[in-house]
Order: structure tokens, then sequence, then C-alpha cells
């Protein structure tokens, strides 16, 4: 066999997850180890998604790590530069930086039986051989174009909002922005001064909260950088007030009607003609789909130039937007705020396991990994922000920070083991954690309010959202619980992990 370069932990992206997996792995003592990243440079989700307007829509000093506090926050929802600038800023703090491999997409990685590692393959012509893999490659990162019959014939301009074309000059444009999710509420104020002509492509209307942005003032600045307890406790309290709410989401939904009136004054204030009010209110219980940050959503949809067509986009003919209602428009740019393969990621058929079966094979009918993290059959291999790890109202960097201490204790567990030795998650520990989430799923918002979401998958299953507190998801990752492993040695050698343990501590 050829030469490869080994490391003992191989990490994939470089968005916070990657990031944080590489911070914690130092943290450990493990400095053997690779963070591969298929752009350009660091910054997953906050590289990407340049866009007019782009933001966090949980309050920054929640938004960032624990362990890398930014008392420099310029807003308390921070914009996309500010993110992305903090993220590189971690890279270079914790000495990230010579561990980094940019411009190296992993095309494969194979689960080598004989040699207990993992093989994996770049585009770029590298192969790396691994211990153990980290996949954080973002639940939120290949873009999402929707099968519109027509679109690729269509003459003009058109991109994805995580793919923004910052040499396209959209003034005076007809301009039509196809769906009403996250991203496209933030671009549509921001481009509608612009456009000589905004349309605006709706499947289903978003419940949209106010959005409590400021700028942070110079004293809280000071204050959080000379006593930094001072912005551990505004985290806390944060942290605090989002937890409180999570019981409305997984057993109360009932309890968010009053939530809703919140909402549907934020539209009232703004949107005087009942018509497209009408069109803009939601038919579904709040919180079933992601609820949405704005106060210049719905301003913008009331210039005379925006029209609201709230019956989707259904044809293109050549510069002809047709829409379900048989409404036609003409354009000159089509932007697609149509999200990203979130219950198909194009990752999971790059993993090759070792019975040799894909991880997407693996997860044809569902989606499922023991504490959101490990997936039997697949040795030494875990994800950052897996299934049902999504969270619905609060930030996704505790969710990582989680992750990360399972993979700690994972690496821990596996110095224990000696040698050469892999945990592969028994099927029966991830049917039965996964029976577990899907039976607290049954009661939440996201599986009875009465709307499809990309919380779903094609079955209908919420293979994303954890349903339960931080804390609850906290305390589950804590620590690997071996019973829930077996170790694998060598080829059918294969024994429980309390077994392994034993025969280790006799030697
Ligand atoms: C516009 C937008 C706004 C958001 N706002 C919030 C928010 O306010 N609060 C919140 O909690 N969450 C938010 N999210 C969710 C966000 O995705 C997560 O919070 C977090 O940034 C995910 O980090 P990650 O490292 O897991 O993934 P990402 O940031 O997506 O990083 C994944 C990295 O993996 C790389 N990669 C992928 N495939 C490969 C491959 N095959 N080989 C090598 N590298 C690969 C990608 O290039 C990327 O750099 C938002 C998402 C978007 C898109």
């Amino acid at each position: 066999m050829a030469q490869h370069e080994h490391v003992r932990v191989a990490v994939i992206g470089s968005g916070f997850g990657g990031l944080g997996a590489a911070v914690r792995l130092r943290r450990e003592g493990i400095t053997d180890f690779l963070v591969l990243e298929r752009a350009g440079s660091v910054g997953g989700t906050w590289r990407d998604n340049s866009y007019p307007g782009c933001a966090c829509d949980v309050p920054s000093h929640l938004y960032s790590f624990s362990f890398a506090p930014n008392p420099d926050w310029p807003r308390t929802f921070s914009g996309q530069q500010h993110i992305r600038a903090y993220l590189e800023h971690v890279a270079d703090t914790f000495g990230l930086r010579p561990h980094i491999r940019l411009d190296h997409e992993v095309t494969v990685m194979r689960w080598d039986n004989d040699e207990l590692h993992w093989v994996i393959e770049t585009a770029n012509g590298a192969t790396i051989t691994a211990d153990a893999v980290v996949s954080a490659t973002g639940p939120l990162s290949d873009p999402k174009l929707p099968d519109i019959p027509g679109l690729a014939d269509f003459p003009g301009k058109v991109f994805h909002s995580a793919q923004w074309d910052h040499d396209y000059d959209l003034s005076g444009k007809r301009v039509a922005v196809v769906g009403t999710g996250a991203s496209a509420i933030q671009i549509v104020p921001e481009i509608q001064p612009k456009a000589g002509r905004l349309t605006l492509f709706q499947r289903t209307p978003p419940w949209v909260m106010p959005r409590m942005d400021r700028a942070i003032s110079g004293a809280e600045k000071w204050l959080h950088r000379a006593l930094p307890f001072t912005a551990t406790a505004r985290r806390g309290l944060l942290w605090g007030i989002r937890e409180l709410q999570v019981g409305a989401f997984t057993k109360h939904p009932n309890q968010l009607g009053l939530v809703e009136s919140i909402a549907k004054s934020n539209m009232a204030r703004a949107i005087k003609d009942p018509a497209l009010r009408a069109k803009l209110t939601p038919s579904y219980r709040i919180g079933c789909k992601r609820i949405l940050l704005s106060n210049a959503y719905y301003p913008a949809l009331a210039q005379p130039n925006v029209d609201v067509v709230a019956s989707g986009l259904s044809e293109v003919r050549g510069s002809t937007l047709v829409g379900s209602d048989g409404s036609e428009t003409e354009a000159d740019v089509i932007i697609l705020g149509t999200g990203f393969h979130v219950t198909d990621m194009p990752i999971a058929s790059r993993v090759v396991g070792a019975d040799g079966i894909t991880l997407a094979e693996s997860w044809k009918d569902e989606m499922q990994a023991l504490r959101g993290a490990t997936a039997a059959g697949f040795p030494n291999w875990m994800t950052i922000i897996g299934p049902n790890t999504g969270l619905g109202n609060s930030s996704m960097i505790l969710m990582i920070e989680s992750q990360l201490n399972y993979m700690a204790d994972y690496m821990r567990q596996l110095d224990v083991l000696g040698g050469r030795a892999a945990l592969d998650a028994r099927p029966s520990a991830v049917g039965a954690w996964n029976r577990r989430v899907q039976e607290r799923m049954k009661r939440t918002v996201w599986n009875t309010g009465g709307c499809t979401s990309w919380y779903l998958d094609a079955n209908g299953r919420n293979t994303t959202v954890w349903p339960g507190t931080t804390a609850e998801f906290r305390r589950a990752t804590r620590s690997v619980d071996l019973g829930e492993y077996e170790v694998v040695r060598a080829p059918a050698t294969t024994r429980t992990a309390a077994q392994a343990v034993t025969e280790e501590a006799a030697r």
C-alpha cells in the first residue's frame, strides 16, 4: 500500500463545528489531527452566506463559543462579516492554522476493517488515513435548488442565497425571490429599495416576530472586557430564557398562542392592506416552522414595488415566472432562498462503513445517530450536528459544545482501550435512542403544529430537531456509555465494550 499521511483524527469542515472540535482536541492533548475544508477559508455557514442582511437570529453573546467569549460583538444580533471574523479569530487564537488544510474537499471516506482506520480521499488528490473521523460538514452547507420546470432555461441571472453574486447589480432590475425562510426574509428588506420590481414567491408564510436588535454600547463592551463574569452572566441569562421556552415547543404547543398574537401585531403594524395581510398570515401553529425575526420584512412587503405571489412558483417559461395560481411575472433575476440539503446531506453518500455500504444507504429510511453523533456500522466516525440535534429557539453552539464533550470522552475511551481499537455503536443502542427521541417528538409543535417544514424528511419524520432542553442534551452527551458500543480490534474480533475494558485491565 502506498504511504499516506496518517493522523489520529481527521475533522471534516471548518465552521463552528470543525473549529470547535479542533480546539477541543488540542485541549484534550491531541495534536495529531487535521481539519479538511473544501473551501479556501474557514467559517462554514458564515463564509458562504454573504447575502445582504445576513445575520444570526440568536443573540451574539449566546451564538459564540463559551470558551472564546467576544466582548466586542457590535450588535445584539451581529452580522455575517463579524461572525466570520470571529471564526477566523478563533482559528488564530487557538493556533489551529497549522492543522487546517483548505481546498481539501473530501470526496470519499472508507472504513478499512483490516487496518482499523478511515481512508479519506480529497478532490485535490490527497489520501489521508485517520483513526477517527469527526464529520462537521454542517446541516445547512449544501444549497438546495428547487426542481421547477424551465428554471434551467431562464435567460436571466439565477443564484442561491448561499452563493450570492456580489458582482451582479440589482438596481432597477425585476427581481424574483423564491422562498420565505430565514435567509429570504433577511434579503428582501435589503434589496427592495434597489429593485425596480420585486416579486416574492411564497409557498407558506412564516411567522415573523419583532427583532430586538440594537448596537451594543461602548460601556457594555468595556464592562465585558474589564469584568468577564458580566459577559458570562449575560450569556447565562440569554440561555436561561430560551431554556424556559422549550416546554411550550416540546410539550405544550397551545401555550404558543400568546406568541402568535405578538407576531400578528408585528404584521398588522406594517401591513394595512387586508388582502396582503391574509396572504401573509400563517395557518399553522407558531414554532412549527422556524420562528423568524425581523422588523423590516413586513414594511418592505408593503412597498409599492413589491408583489407577493402566495401560491409559490410552479414553472419558468423563458423570462416569465408562472405562479401556481396562474399569475405571470417577468423577471431579470431569480434569487433562490430555497434552503439546504438537510435530511439528505450529500456527505452521507461519501461515507462508506464497515459493511461497504454508505451512510446514505444506511439512512435511506431514516437518519439516526446515537446521541446525535455515531452510527452503527461506522466505527470511530462521529458527526457534529447530527440527526435530531437542531434547535428551534436557541443557539446551535450549545449543542455543538455538548457534542464536543462527547467527542472528547470518546477519544478518552479509545485511550482506555489501548492499542488499535475502534468503537462501533450497537444497532440496539442507536435504535433505542432513536425510539426515545421519536416518542418525545410526538407531542412537539414541529410534529403537531400543522405545517410541513425542512425539519421533516421525505417520510414526514422529524430527524433534525432535538425535542428537549439544551441542558438535557448536555447531560445525555456528557460521557460515552461503553455499553452502547462494540469494540472492534481486528476483523471478526468483536467484543462488547465492557468485555474489552475488562480484558485490557487484566493485561
Ligand atoms: C444563513 C444562516 C443563518 C444561521 N443563523 C443561525 C443562528 O442565528 N443561530 C443558530 O444557532 N444557527 C444558525 N444557523 C445554523 C448554522 O448552520 C449553525 O449554527 C452552525 O454555523 C453550523 O456550523 P457547522 O460547523 O456545523 O456547519 P457549517 O458552518 O455549515 O460548516 C461546514 C463546513 O464543512 C465544509 N464541508 C462540507 N462538505 C465538505 C467536504 N465534503 N469536504 C470538506 N469540507 C466540507 C463546508 O465547506 C463548511 O465550511 C444559520 C445557518 C444559516 C445558513
